[in-house]
């Protein structure tokens, strides 16, 4: 099988045996980070596309595995020093610098003669491995100046394109069928309500409330029967029936 990757502007391209998978542009790259390879589906990776898992003698299959965990750890340095997108008041290549001079980083990704061709427009790679599909990739997101975040959510790095105040990736989050980014947007939305005044002066009052308890100034069942009785105030300022004033006023003389 004969692989062929090249990319689009916005799209990586594998080609094998004139089929095309097609992905947003260095998708895969952060993907190899985190793949298991104790787990079988580590090898439908679009890295591993041109290779027949099957057809492996149980000796090659553990030599590549060793060296895609070897090419994690090293790929696993560069995008911490060079393509993650905190410290931005450096360039790409001021970091790439730096990070080539570091003794004390290892171990590290390191940059060979890559054989690229250019049959049309755009650079075509026929790799002959793993490690120089990465570089490929590698080199064009340095040419890109393209950085990468951690996921707030999952911890993973994925590619800022396009909107780069994005804070979560597009993976799937847990065993879920929402993304890191659905299911980011579902929790923004809850620390939005938890933030609503009417919420908060709610709150504030149950609060200063149930201190009243310790000091003896009001009894548990006191206590209870008011909590109650203001929740029903709070849900009828939610609902626009009163409003915060009147909410306030409530909380204040009651
Ligand atoms: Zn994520």
């Amino acid at each position: 099988m004969e692989l062929k990757i090249y990319f689009t502007k916005d799209d990586e391209h594998f080609i094998v045996d004139y089929n095309v998978i097609a992905n947003p542009f260095a998708t895969s790259l952060a993907d190899f980070l985190y793949l298991d390879f104790s787990q079988d589906d580590a090898w439908s990776h679009t890295f591993f596309s041109g290779v027949d898992i099957s057809q492996l003698s149980a000796a090659k299959k553990k030599q590549l595995i060793a060296e895609a965990t070897a090419l994690q750890k090293r790929l696993g340095t560069l995008f911490d020093a060079v393509f993650d997108a905190i410290h931005t008041e450096h360039t790409m290549q001021e970091k790439l610098a730096w990070y080539s001079q570091a003794r004390d980083i290892d171990p590290r990704f390191s940059f060979s003669d890559l054989t690229i061709r250019y049959e049309r427009m755009q650079p075509d790679l026929y790799p002959k491995s793993i490690e120089e599909i990465a570089e490929f990739f590698v080199r064009e997101c340095l040419r890109r100046e393209l950085r990468f975040r951690r996921c707030k959510s999952c911890g993973k790095y994925f590619a800022l394109t396009g909107y780069s105040n994005t804070e979560y990736c597009d993976r799937l989050f847990g065993n879920s069928d929402k993304t890191c980014k659905e299911a980011g947007a579902v929790r923004l939305y809850r620390t939005k309500i938890i933030a609503d005044p009417k919420i908060q002066a709610y709150n504030r009052a149950y609060k200063k409330r149930f201190a009243w308890i310790k000091y003896k100034k009001i009894s548990k069942e006191a206590f209870y029967d008011w909590s109650e009785r203001a929740r029903v105030q709070r849900d009828r300022c939610l609902a626009g029936e009163i409003t915060l004033e009147d909410l306030e006023k409530w909380l204040r003389e009651n």
